[in-house]
């Protein structure tokens, strides 16, 4: 069966050969004793690569940024978050939940950034009426978007000018550095932690790690151990993970690239709205015209390229998908008609 040209998101990638190979090869040891090797060089690697003096490995991002909020905050304290942020949004509301965190979420502006004015003015003075405003939660990249190097600037100013702790969810920090020209550590630096998806555009098949200070990280440790997260010779998926960090970070302009490649195709389409932006990463978000939004998605599964459905429709670029598959998708959505 043809492999589909599946744009949904860049969590679909598979294990390349090299990787399963990686994988396969790994010496691996009880990780909760803390006797993997493979899985504490990941965290060495990784800590090293962010700029930070330790990391700890995760089965996902929703659990790194978990027990990041978790090791920042205590019960009744507050973290400022963007409203459609992942870590307020997307993960259940899990801090809330299982930490009594409260969150703030904000309305971010459309290149992802806060309004650092309202990040100030949202925080509660220390009484006893209010929660603590604890923290501020980034994400880089937001909906795709690589954010301003002079704005995280502003943020650690900010940040520290206000007492708040800083938690960045890199989930695609290295999509964000590729596309600055910058090192992962210049954009981490700002950060108290970090916390990096390897099983998106990175091509892991699993794994998220947090990075951060030593005591922070033995907090979170407990943290992800009482919540599942404690994995025994989890050196299998670690293995993939740096082979990731080692192999998959610099060809994500190419990801970009296609991206973009992808947009200027599709925005010349009568009547496709075309979102793109030039501090786009992976993404392309796309509004079909009205009389082919319901349709368009079964018309292009029908030809093995898989989107999400909708109105404004995100298509997500990744290393399974070729330059080939891009143009093969653009020509598929010209034959379309309603
Ligand atoms: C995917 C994602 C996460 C969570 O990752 P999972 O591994 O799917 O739990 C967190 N933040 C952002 C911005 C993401 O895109």
């Amino acid at each position: 069966m043809m492999r589909p040209i599946d744009l949904r998101s860049d969590t679909v990638t598979r294990p390349s050969p090299e990787m399963r190979e990686a994988m396969a090869g790994a010496v691996v040891g009880d990780d909760v004793f803390g006797d993997d090797p493979t899985v504490n060089r990941l965290e060495e690697t990784a800590a090293a690569l962010l700029g930070k003096e330790a990391a700890i490995f995760a089965p996902s991002g929703t659990q790194t940024n978990l027990i990041a909020l978790l090791a920042h905050c205590q019960r009744g304290d507050e973290y400022i978050v963007g409203q459609t942020a992942h870590t307020y949004r997307y993960e259940a509301g899990g801090a809330a939940v299982l930490g009594s965190i409260q969150p703030q979420p904000l309305d971010l502006n459309p290149d992802g950034t806060f309004d650092l004015e309202r990040v100030a003015q949202v925080i509660k003075p220390d009484d006893y009426h209010f929660a603590r405003s604890r923290l501020l939660c980034v994400e880089n990249t937001h909906n795709g978007l690589a954010l301003p190097l002079d704005y995280l600037d502003q943020v650690a100013e900010s940040g520290a000018a206000h007492g708040l702790s800083l938690h960045l969810d890199g989930a695609r920090i290295f999509n964000a550095a590729v596309k600055c020209g910058v090192g992962v550590a210049d954009i981490a630096k700002h950060f108290d932690t970090v916390s990096v998806c390897l099983s998106k555009g990175l091509g892991a098949p699993v794994g998220s790690v947090l990075c951060g200070d030593q005591p922070t990280i033995a907090r979170a440790r407990r943290w992800r151990k009482m919540v599942g997260g404690g994995m025994r010779q989890a050196g299998i998926i670690a293995a993939a993970g740096l082979f990731a960090l080692e192999h998959n970070t610099a060809r994500l302009q190419t990801d970009h690239e296609h991206a973009r490649l992808l947009a200027g195709g599709l925005a010349e389409i009568d009547g496709y709205r075309v979102e793109y932006d030039e501090a786009q990463t992976n993404m392309v978000f796309v509004s079909p015209p009205a009389d082919r939004v319901s349709r368009l998605q079964a018309y292009l599964a029908e030809h093995q390229v898989l989107i999400l459905g909708g109105s404004r429709i995100r298509l997500v670029t990744h290393l399974d998908i070729s330059r080939k598959d891009i143009e093969a998708v653009i020509e598929l959505v010209k034959s379309y008609r309603a």
